[in-house]
């Protein structure tokens, strides 16, 4: 078998990558604007309000964190075709080369799937 990232496959996950960044840029602007709105006029929610609205600003924060995250895991990826690394497409972790399919998915990972499932369940 060839190479299996191939150039057109690699335009593919630029393209991806872009949208990523975008997408991701708009969904963390968003959850930023609706932590704004779930912190004002605390005051005024009774007991049960207060706590649905706690219960908001916690799930938006950690989504915020999860997204940010992502965020800069595509940012690297993109520097990293950027700069030419012959070692994009490849696995950090074990080396193993990352098949198409996957990096067509999750363009942002330096990892291959059996890694970062071994990483989730740590
Ligand atoms: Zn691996």
């Amino acid at each position: 078998m060839e190479h299996s990232v191939q150039n057109e496959q690699m335009e593919l996950i630029v393209q991806r990558l872009h949208k990523l960044q975008h997408d991701l840029g708009e969904e963390i602007a968003g959850l930023r604007d609706m932590l704004a709105e779930v912190g004002t006029d605390r005051e005024q929610f009774d007991t049960s309000e207060r706590s649905d609205a706690l219960q908001q600003r916690n799930m938006a924060k950690a989504n915020i964190m999860l997204s940010e995250r992502r965020l800069r895991q595509v940012e690297v990826a993109l520097r990293r075709i950027n700069e030419g690394d012959e070692d994009f497409g490849y696995c950090r972790s074990c080396d193993a080369e990352i098949p198409f399919a996957r990096l067509s998915v999750r363009p942002e990972s330096p990892l291959c799937l059996n890694c970062q499932q071994q990483q989730e369940v740590r």
